[in-house]
């Protein structure tokens, strides 16, 4: 038998060559609740009893904010533990592996080690610079102008963009989302919903939705000072801070103490919000990674000579190859 958590897609190989049956899944869904590994073992009953665990990160070993994994695994009589990666938190590292074989459970590390490292790639950044994991995501036409629409289904179940929010602690949009009422989720099964953090820069006045937020998804305005939000947000269930002048840090400093260890800056609608943002990030050394869409459309590029290309016309069969650290992009007219 064996319990799986974290690990979609990691530990296919894995589990094929055990001919084992997945008895319990589970993720960890945010910062305070209990870990994957609480849930697969309540997912799995009776049927953890001599079964392997596989885990992407050591299991917890100390009393944070929920009681440490370790013990949980022992009292499910776990009989051999598969680990991933071991934490990269000094106050876990190799804590947890060594109460596990302690206690007579067989532990395994650095299994898939490469994958799980990117599985783990926002909680290993935070744990180790104290910082958020940042990540910048743009769509882009063929020719290289910034656009606000996304591909068609990416944000339907299995799109990478509702995987993203599912992904994502925090997601940073422009203040167009408001102005169009709409509110991101992710559409992944059981997902849980990112913190949605409105930027709202420009001057003037700002309407807020007419629908209020479903209570799945939170929202917070970041604004400054010279904006007036038309209703009141809290009467909406939204909450708003002032900044003196937008800043990336405080931004940053606001998800970190609300324990959110990964946030995406969603670059659409009204991108002057983000201006100082981006700057501030890039000076700073703030982003971690870039992901980028491309979508099958001729912009509105100004360049020559690519201007004399007709706006906002579609391609045919737009492909993609990977030629050494090129992408290479092909399509039809
Ligand atoms: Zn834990």
């Amino acid at each position: 038998m064996v319990i799986v958590w974290s690990m979609s897609g990691v530990l296919e190989n894995q589990l094929r060559r055990m001919d084992g049956k997945i008895v319990g899944e589970g993720f960890h869904p945010k910062a305070g609740q209990p870990h994957a590994e609480v849930f697969a073992l309540r997912d799995a009953g009776d049927l953890a009893a001599n079964a392997t665990a596989f885990v992407s990160l050591e299991p917890c070993n100390h009393y944070g904010r929920t009681p440490p994994c370790t013990e949980a695994l022992i009292k499910a009589k776990v009989k051999k533990v598969v680990v991933g990666m071991v934490d990269p938190n000094p106050i876990v590292a190799s804590t947890g592996v060594s109460r596990l074989r302690d206690a007579g459970i067989e532990v395994i590390t650095g299994v898939e080690e490469e994958l799980c490292r990117k599985l783990n790639e926002a909680y290993i950044h935070q744990m180790l610079t104290g910082k958020p994991f940042v990540t910048l995501r743009y769509s882009l036409s063929v020719d290289g102008d910034l656009l606000d629409q996304l591909g068609a289904e990416v944000m339907e179940s299995g799109g990478y963009y509702s995987q993203l929010l599912q992904e994502y602690d925090a997601v940073v949009v422009s203040s167009f989302s408001l102005s169009t009422k709409y509110f991101l989720s992710s559409k992944e099964p059981g997902a849980k919903q990112p913190l949605q953090i409105v930027l709202a820069k420009s001057s003037g006045s700002l309407q807020l939705p007419t629908v209020s937020n479903d209570t799945s998804s939170r929202t917070i305005i970041f604004s400054n000072k010279e904006i007036t939000l038309e209703l009141e947000a809290s009467q909406k269930g939204i909450e708003t801070i002032v900044l003196d002048r937008m800043n990336l840090a405080a931004i940053l400093e606001h998800c970190k103490h609300q324990g959110l260890c990964s946030v995406m800056l969603d670059l659409r609608g009204n991108t002057a919000d983000f201006a100082e943002i981006l700057q501030e990030g890039f000076e700073q050394n703030l982003f971690q990674k870039i992901i980028v869409e491309v979508l099958p459309i001729l912009g509105a590029s100004n360049k020559d000579p690519l201007k004399y290309m007709q706006q906002n016309r579609r391609l045919r069969n737009l492909t993609s190859r990977t030629l050494g650290e090129s992408i290479l992009l092909e399509g039809y007219f």
